[in-house]
């Protein structure tokens, strides 16, 4: 395979100020998850598509003397955001299905109408690789004019050796942004199998060995109605033995073991908690397992939000996601999800800040290069059209986001 092109080299300059979680540690745990580093006024060294300072203006621009540069009119600079839990592999939507919920249907009606996840998994595999690349990469360009620089993208909607392989294809690009591939293979039972372990059978036989080969991460849904914990700990194990790291997607609707499961196999994180009671917060709390906070899809199922709060106090590793997907989180915007932390979980726009950039970095493996600005880091860089980077949290889907870099390279928002 050829090197990557080197990225490019400049200097933004005319920056209001440059805020950053602090420290340089990850993850972020209790009192350090809120702490935010404010540079003012800043510049920002960029060479070959890496951060070389980010420093008080005549500082950098003397030292780097020789670069480009870009003047920013008084932008705010926060890293690249980082959405570490996306569904963004998928065909047809579910307008319909929303439009039935908000008249107040329950899960049976809108399956019995044709709706929830098996409509997509149709529409999904009725598109076809090239289809599916093209929605995805849409689907993607929305997340990148929203402000994130690194999405993890799970498959899940194929459930069919071709259409998931398709799907982690499509993740994996290449994209403006850096994309991190899942394999979720354990999403849900397709109609084509008769039950959860038969198509599990299946899926660690015939699809996991080559989705290994494209994806870093394996996923379960384990819920009632979906995968127990002995099958997603079957299914877990297998995935490691690949190589993939685990993560989980636990206590939607009912505690069904994720935490326990994944404490015991080494998982990475467990994603949603909506259901955890106060002894799962404090188990998580005591682990090396990152709780992904998903407020979009309580949200939109109208569920009580996950205990973000406590998970926080305890010293639990934090992050938070978008959860975009068609059904229950039709949100590419990590700024609606920060407003909702600060608004509805009980998080500052601190932690909100570093639970979208350092923690989703971490749960990510990419901690020592992506989520902060920093020298040395990959030059992922929003620019707020705002006084203050807490805008980005404060101003609920506001047009704040003036241009977002990736490695250098701007991938999103007018030329200033
Ligand atoms: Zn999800």
């Amino acid at each position: 395979m050829a090197a990557p092109e080197p990225g490019p080299s400049l200097v933004l300059h005319g920056l209001t100020a440059a805020a950053s979680p602090a420290g340089a540690g990850a993850p972020l745990r209790g009192s350090d998850l809120g702490r935010v580093d404010v540079q003012a006024p800043a510049a920002i060294a960029i060479v070959e598509g890496r951060i070389a300072a980010v420093g008080p203006p005549d500082d950098v621009l003397r030292v780097h003397a020789g670069l480009e540069r870009v003047d920013c009119r008084g932008a705010v600079a926060i890293p690249g955001l980082v959405d570490c839990h996306t569904h963004p592999a998928f065909g047809g939507d579910r307008a319909a299905e929303f439009d039935l919920r908000a008249q107040g249907a329950d899960y049976e009606r809108i399956h019995a109408s044709g709706g929830g996840i098996r409509s997509t998994v149709e529409a999904t595999r009725r598109l076809g690789a090239t289809g599916l690349a093209d929605a995805t990469a849409r689907h993607l360009g929305w997340m990148a004019a929203n402000g994130t620089t690194t999405a993890e993208g799970k498959s899940g909607y194929g459930l069919d050796h071709d259409t998931e392989l398709a799907s982690l294809a499509a993740v994996a690009g290449p994209h403006p942004i850096a994309t991190v591939p899942t394999y979720l293979g354990a999403h849900s039972v397709p109609p084509e199998f008769g039950s959860a372990d038969e198509y599990l059978d299946h899926a660690i036989a015939e699809v996991l060995p080559q989705a290994a080969e494209r994806a870093e991460h394996a996923d379960v849904f384990l819920e009632r109605g979906a995968f127990s914990a002995e099958q997603a700990d079957r299914y877990l194990r297998a995935a490691m033995g690949l190589g993939l790291v685990a993560r989980l997607h636990g206590d939607q609707f009912t505690e069904s073991g994720a935490i326990p499961l994944a404490i015991e196999l080494g998982a990475r994180s467990v994603d949603h908690l909506e259901a955890t009671g106060p002894a799962g917060v404090a188990a998580l709390a005591a682990s090396d397992v990152a709780g992904v906070v998903l407020p979009v899809a309580a949200l939109y199922l109208r569920r009580t939000q996950p205990p973000a709060r406590a998970l926080v106090d305890e010293g639990a590793v934090v992050a938070l996601a978008t959860d975009f997907n068609p059904g229950s989180a039709f949100c590419d915007s990590l700024p609606v999800v920060m407003t909702l932390a600060c608004t509805v979980l009980g998080m500052t726009p601190g932690e909100a800040l570093s639970a979208c950039t350092v923690n989703a970095a971490w749960v990510l493996g990419r901690a020592d290069r992506i989520g902060r600005l920093a020298p040395g880091y990959d030059a992922d860089i929003v620019l707020l059209d705002a006084p203050d980077w807490r805008h980005v949290a404060y101003h609920l889907a506001g047009r704040d986001i003036a241009a977002v870099y990736a490695r250098g390279r701007r991938v999103a928002g007018a030329q200033r």
